[in-house]
């Protein structure tokens, strides 16, 4: 019988780290989990393996090593065949800058690469590089393959990411708009082809990945075009905390006027503005729903804002793309929100785009498929999978010797 080999997926962030063992053939999570509060005073590790869930404190502010010394000793040990099963690890990597327009095999130079963009990303590079040498450490036989959340935004016109300041701000300092989510936005692009049977190439998409970060792709022939992030994850929706777009003269207004230090600006909008900070209430779409079922003028104003931020969004992506296959929602909102689906879509009346009311509630939960009224512009729900795209790009990128490689060539 043919071997199964796994993929260990790493997401390190500042102060947490997620982490599964993903079968690449079928995205299947046989273990996941975090550590979370990471360098904090209680940090902790939850993680679901064969559905039991399980959660332990960790040793006061232990950090991402700890996490993969807890995994290896504590987890793995116990389920041994997960761990020789392993044939690579994945990581996700926030910010690739221009180097990378697909993941690649970690080496030195790489390590370099991705520490040379830490400046563009200073909450998340230098965490992924703490994944990178702890996961090296504790597994030294396996590859790593680093998988980047800009990659697939490479493919973006120069009028598309240039942002209208001294052209010398690009040339000498790569100011310019990169974009994230391009692992889900790639994910979501790939199976709408599979659903709407097109050829990747040929497909035009305009894909809504709205989670607590929030972000809107178009997608021509297949490739990203345009996205709503930027130099940072700050640009384009409102999202659970984070502003989006806001007049640039508004952050001298808050310094001057206001006596804001830049520190503060940028807790106000990257931590206290979005649905939080509109609705004064939460930044979690689904408590928002239920208060505003109950009136609460907040919850109200917030989800409108949000729905029609985006849906300015969805029609402007019909400048890049003349045609659109089809609008995909997708992320923990997108999945799961028939409320914000609805009212997008009302909004996008004008396009001709439409409902099916009743496969509109149906979707959530992880169902698939058109939730489109006949005859009216495609929109799709398409449940998002990144750590399903890196086990698979770093099952492609294994190098032939490497353990359990022959397991996964064979189909
Ligand atoms: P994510 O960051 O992709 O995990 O998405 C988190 C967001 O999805 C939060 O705002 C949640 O409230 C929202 N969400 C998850 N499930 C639902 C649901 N059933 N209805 C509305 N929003 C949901």
């Amino acid at each position: 019988m043919q071997k199964p080999s796994h993929v260990l997926v790493l997401n390190c962030g500042s102060s947490s780290l997620k982490f599964a063992i993903v079968d690449p053939r079928d995205g299947r999570a046989l273990l996941s989990g975090i550590g979370e509060s990471l360098g904090e005073s209680t940090p902790r590790i939850s993680w679901k393996c064969e559905g039991r869930k399980n959660q332990q404190p960790l040793e006061q502010r232990s950090g991402h090593t700890a996490v993969i010394h807890f995994l290896v000793e504590q987890i793995l040990s116990q389920q041994p065949a997960l761990k020789t099963d392993l044939t690579a690890i994945g990581h996700r990597v926030v910010h690739g800058g221009e180097k990378f327009s697909h993941s690649v095999l970690i080496d030195q130079a790489v390590i370099n690469a991705i520490n040379e963009c830490s400046a563009l990303a200073p909450l998340h590079n230098p965490a992924h590089l703490l994944g990178i040498e702890a996961a090296a450490k504790a597994f030294p036989e396996l590859p790593q393959i680093a998988v980047f959340d800009t990659a697939f935004h490479q493919s973006m016109p120069r009028h598309a990411y240039i942002y209208a300041l001294p052209y010398s701000l690009y040339r000498d300092h790569g100011l310019r708009r990169y974009g994230m989510h391009g692992t889900s936005h790639r994910f979501v692009t790939e199976r709408a082809a599979e659903i709407l049977n097109l050829p990747l190439n040929e497909i035009n998409l305009i894909s809504a990945h709205l989670g607590n970060g929030a972000s809107i792709t178009a997608v021509k022939n297949g490739q990203s075009v345009d996205t709503s992030m930027g130099l940072t994850p700050l640009e384009g929706l409102v999202m659970g905390t984070r502003s989006g777009d806001v007049d640039p003269g508004l952050l001298m207004h808050l310094g001057n006027h206001l006596a804001f230090p830049i520190q503060q600006i940028n807790s106000l909008l990257n931590k206290e503005s979005g649905l939080l900070g509109i609705s004064e209430l939460s930044n979690d779409c689904r408590e928002l729903e239920e208060a505003a079922e109950k009136g609460h003028t907040g919850a109200l104003l917030a989800l409108e804002i949000f729905c029609y931020r985006l849906a300015k969004y969805i029609a402007s992506y019909y400048v890049p793309l003349g045609d659109v296959d089809a609008l995909v929602f997708t992320g923990g909102i997108g999945e799961n929100s028939s409320v914000i689906r609805q009212k997008v879509i009302d909004y996008l009346g004008g396009l001709g785009y439409r409902l099916a009311v009743e496969r509109n509630l149906q979707a959530r939960f992880g169902e698939e498929g058109p939730i489109s009224a006949d005859h009216s512009p495609m929109t799709l729900v398409i449940p998002t999978n990144e750590e399903w795209v890196i086990a698979r790009d770093a099952a492609a990128l294994v190098p032939p010797d490497t353990p359990n490689h022959d397991a996964l060539t064979r189909e």
